[in-house]
């Protein structure tokens, strides 16, 4: 076959399929969601490999002790998975508080939880639209980006006649990429702390809302920028001294 009918039937059916899309275009309808947020707990453990590389890994409970998922407030979960000290131990703390990271690999690089940490802190300052885009499947070009993740739906229907699609979170990961996509469904926009030393994220409602996660840091920051005056000011009244000498 010459390489110009290959073309010529590219360009065809790529036609036909356009056509048929408008023939049939996409439904749209408004059905509540709900995130159960629900995650098992898990026994971490975390090991280095034969390179010298820290491994968490993850394995179900005995029956007894907590087999079954329980249901976790997933923002406190992010606010404090966002303020753990880079360290084994406070990692392990919370994966024995939280349960699972991912239940579909149970060896993970310990390395690779803390990137997720720092991904997450950026993509959560970040504006609407690059947000909306790192957790988009096709958001570069038809290409995931950096938070995209495939989560399961069902449909469920309860007695009181009520039609809602349900979606599952598993593990800690999962679950604090959901609430990016519901912060991100609701407007919310989030800034960091301004006070140098603080690494607290907080929600605003405007852009001009306050720059400081809270009253200690404002005061902190005041101070701090008084002394700096202070500062200034007195080496202005030095400087000026030795010129006059
Ligand atoms: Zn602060």
């Amino acid at each position: 076959m010459d390489v110009r009918d290959i073309g010529a039937r590219y360009r065809k059916e790529r036609h036909h399929a356009e056509d048929a899309r408008r023939k049939y275009p996409l439904h749209a309808i408004v059905v509540p969601v709900q995130f159960p947020f629900l995650i098992s707990l898990a026994m971490s453990e975390i090991q280095q490999d034969a390179e010298g590389r820290a491994i968490l890994r993850q394995s179900s409970v005995p029956l007894g002790e907590g087999l079954f998922p329980r249901p976790v407030d997933s923002w406190n979960m992010r606010d404090e998975f966002l303020s753990l000290k880079q360290t084994d131990d406070e990692l392990r703390r919370f994966l024995d508080k939280y349960g699972w990271w991912d239940p579909t690999r149970p060896s993970i690089p310990v390395e690779e939880l803390w990137v997720f940490r720092e991904t997450l802190t950026r993509v959560l300052c970040w504006p609407e639209k690059t947000r909306g885009k790192q957790l988009s499947q096709t958001g570069f070009h038809g290409l995931p980006g950096l938070f995209a993740t495939r989560l399961q739906a069902t449909f469920e229907y309860s007695d009181g006649g009520s039609p809602k699609f349900v979606v599952i979170t598993s593990g800690c990961a999962d679950a604090m990429i959901a609430t990016l996509q519901c912060d991100l469904a609701r407007g919310k926009e989030f800034r960091k702390c301004a006070r140098v030393g603080c690494d607290v994220i907080f929600s605003i409602t405007n852009k001009h809302d306050k720059q400081y996660h809270d009253r200690d840091c404002q005061h902190a920051a005041l101070v701090q920028r008084r002394r700096e005056e202070q500062r200034k000011k007195k080496s202005e009244i030095r400087a000026a001294r030795k010129r006059s000498k």
